[in-house]
């Protein structure tokens, strides 16, 4: 159960109980929204009839740590990896609107930067480690 103090995994699956956070748009950018919705039984239905429903929008839950396969030495491995690859990305001036941020996993671990490049990043599991990378890559200009 997500409570205000539960740190969260912003890119998690679709699932009931998750945050609906972000709609992926044509650019194929999230749009984080104003105020995230509870997936109850019948958004959860809603959302999970659509293919890859994680291609479309971004969710968060509980962070679940070692319970995630993609947690490494104590962190969350997708945001260093992505980071990993930005190197060159400088701390933001101003950061957009995020109603997840005092709990967000990414922010925590990483800072401000990691919401320069968040709205790049689609949690889709079909796409491999380096397609993501690939796309992140080619987008990170925009956000220099
Ligand atoms: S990385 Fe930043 S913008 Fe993205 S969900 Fe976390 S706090 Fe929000």
């Amino acid at each position: 159960m997500v409570t205000p103090n539960t740190t969260l995994c912003p890119s998690a699956r679709a699932e009931e109980g998750a945050l609906l956070l972000g709609v992926v748009g044509p650019d194929q950018s999230v749009s984080l929204l104003k105020e995230p919705e509870l997936l109850t039984t019948e958004l959860t239905e809603a959302v999970t009839s659509i293919d890859a429903p994680e291609r479309h929008f971004r969710f968060a839950n509980r962070c679940v740590k070692s319970g995630c396969n993609q947690w490494r030495e104590g962190r969350c491995g997708v945001i260093d990896l992505v980071m990993s690859f930005n190197k060159h990305l400088s701390e933001p001036t101003a950061l957009p609107f995020c109603a997840i941020r005092s709990q967000c996993r990414w922010h925590q671990q990483v800072g401000p930067t990691a919401c320069s490049i968040c709205p790049f990043i689609i949690t889709d599991s079909t796409q491999t480690n380096e397609e993501r990378l690939n796309y992140i890559e080619s987008n990170a200009l925009a956000v220099e």
